[in-house]
């Protein structure tokens, strides 16, 4: 046991008992015995950390617990989903390599792509990840990597992961896949071919809007290290805090997902048949377009998002929000309350009215993440917001 000596701590207290939960280790920096001893810890002969940017108890801690979701060893955690999504773009390619990017990835992904790629000499096509010709077309000799996410947002079209799996397969490209969306309790890329998985794990796996992290992870070591070097050097770390918060809502994941799955398929089937709205999508109802592979590569789980469409325009939109005041009108998605949200005024306003219809997203879209509220209680508020919407 360490003595207590001028401002250091004292050590571990003498106790025969030990927490049943993880303690929080805000330590910056980390003491070691001798040269030597920091000799064996950076040659890896002995494990211990050194600096907090380099590596923390607190995120160890959470990315055993997410690798282990994921089923993939060494991941990552970073400050946000974004940076995970930054380490894998700006972490793993070079200027003169091209990407290929599903057309309806995450708009900040989007916007990576677009603007920051470019202008670090890393071209970049988007193509529709539902349909593996489109990504072949896409493809160049020097396509490096191909990124999408299973479900897109807020259209809940599920993309041709295997497809595309066989293909950059085929042709020697990593395929990256962020898994935010669906989450592992629904699919697990990884096993699906899959060489990157990457998470925010500030929406479901956290789960309660309090915290922004990310994770990554690559099935090929080497990669993997690459990945861990980079968000080392660009500062990705996350704060000890974030991660024990984020550890405290993963225990409840798997409950949180499963209930509101539930809900959500509740609700997607009251809104289906409710005069006040034109559509109503929801992966594993069998009037979704892709419900084949719903059915298939998500073993028909729905999923807690829900998408839903009502006429009249902003007028009615705005009605809605304003009538269903008991939900929480925010961009963002798998909190424990339900959230909506407007993509024609939030994720997609950057769009054209056309290229968004060409997506269809119209100013009577919303998307729903559905929280752990009790259901009738939950479908009361919108049918609350659709009588609004309706006068
Ligand atoms: C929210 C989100 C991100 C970004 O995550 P942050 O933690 O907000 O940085 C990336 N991808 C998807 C699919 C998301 O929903």
């Amino acid at each position: 046991m360490i003595k207590p000596t001028l401002m250091r701590p004292a050590g571990p207290a003498r106790t025969a008992s030990r927490p049943v939960v993880t303690p929080i280790q805000p330590s910056v920096v980390y003491a070691s015995e001798s040269p030597d001893a920091l000799d064996a810890q950076y040659e890896g002969r002995a494990l211990g950390y050194t600096y907090a940017r380099e590596g923390h108890p607190n995120a160890d801690a959470l990315a055993i617990r997410l690798d282990a979701l994921e089923g993939i060893e060494d991941g990552v955690v970073t400050g946000s989903g974004m940076s995970a999504v930054a380490a894998v773009l700006l972490g793993l390619l070079k200027s003169g390599d091209h990407v290929v990017g599903g057309d309806q990835l995450y708009g900040r992904s989007l916007r990576m792509m677009a603007e920051d790629l470019p202008r670090l000499g890393i071209d970049t096509t988007l193509a529709d990840p539902t349909r593996v010709d489109a990504i072949e077309a896409a493809l160049r000799p020097e396509t490096k990597l191909v990124l999408i996410e299973v479900v897109s947002n807020p259209t809940l079209r599920i993309a041709d992961l295997e497809g595309i799996a066989a293909l950059c397969r085929d042709r020697g490209i990593l395929l990256a896949v962020d898994n935010t969306f669906t989450t592992p309790a629904a699919i697990r890329p990884a096993a699906h071919g899959a060489d990157i998985v990457i998470q925010s794990v500030t929406k479901l796996l956290a789960g309660h809007s309090d915290v922004t992290l990310g994770w990554v992870a690559a099935r090929d070591p080497e990669l993997a290290a690459r990945l861990r070097v980079f968000a080392v050097t660009t500062g990705l770390t996350p704060s000890p805090f974030d991660c024990w918060l984020a550890e405290r809502g993963l225990l409840t994941f798997d409950l949180r997902f499963a209930r509101a799955q539930e809900t959500a398929h509740r609700l997607a089937d009251h809104l289906a048949a409710h005069p006040g709205v034109t559509r109503a999508l929801y992966p594993s109802r069998p009037d979704h377009p892709d419900a084949a592979r719903a059915q298939g590569l998500l073993r028909g789980q729905g999923g807690h998002m829900v998408t839903f469409e009502i006429p009249g325009g902003r007028a009615a939109a705005n009605a809605f929000t304003r009538g269903a005041e008991a939900l929480a009108f925010a961009p963002t998605l798998g909190d424990v309350g339900t959230t909506i949200s407007h993509p024609a005024s939030s994720s997609h306003r950057a769009l054209t009215p056309e290229r968004r219809a060409a997506l269809g997203i119209t100013e009577g879209t919303f998307r729903v993440s559905v929280g752990l509220e009790d259901a009738d209680a939950l479908i009361a508020a919108f049918d609350a917001g659709l009588a609004a919407a309706e006068v």
